[in-house]
């Protein structure tokens, strides 16, 4: 089907203006399997009024990080304060919360180093190698709760987020694709 056929369907199947508030037309693209500029030029036939960089930054912001970096934060959750009293893992140990999400240690020896890898190490018995890397579970990076962490190759967790980005499960099981978890 060649795009401007099909761009005439998607105006039918789906509520592109509806869809657009809160997807980025990158994603929208994606999702009905057109490029990008075909699913702009609907918009715009369509009298759909496009968003400037700004705004469009607004949108794709959540996948970027946690979506404070450069502003500032409200105060923190009594869930936050929790985990990060949780994470006084050693005597004199203390976290700060990173704009990334991540957990960072602030003293000591350990200081610059991410609670998540630290607790791996101390579960392993040694520290992690290059091509060694911890992945959340549930996708909170500050629940470092060791049943939520997993060691993971860097190849085999990049297999893992991609399968979760495109969705693909493995039949029998359910699970996302890839993401061998491994073994010490
Ligand atoms: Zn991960």
């Amino acid at each position: 089907m060649k795009g401007r056929e099909r761009s005439i369907v998607i105006s039918e199947e789906l509520n592109l203006e509806e869809m657009y508030r809160t997807t980025s037309m990158r994603d929208i693209a994606k999702k009905i399997g057109v490029s990008v500029s075909t699913t702009r030029r609907r918009m715009i036939e369509m009298g759909i009024k496009l968003r400037n960089l700004k705004d469009a930054l607004q949108i794709a912001k959540p996948k970027m990080g946690s979506g404070w970096r450069g502003k500032k934060r409200p105060p923190m959750s009594e869930e936050t304060k929790r985990k990060i009293a949780a994470a006084r893992t050693k005597p004199g140990e203390r976290f700060r919360l990173k704009t990334s999400g991540y957990l960072e240690s602030t003293r000591g020896e350990t200081s610059g180093k991410s609670q998540h890898r630290l607790i791996i190490e101390r579960a392993i018995g040694r520290e992690l190698m290059s091509h060694e890397c911890v992945h959340h579970k549930d996708h909170n990076r500050a629940n470092n709760s060791i049943e939520n962490l997993e060691l993971m190759s860097r190849s085999e967790h990049s297999r893992l987020h991609a399968c979760e980005r495109k969705k693909i499960r493995d039949e029998k099981t359910g699970r996302f694709k890839g993401g061998v978890s491994l073994t010490v």
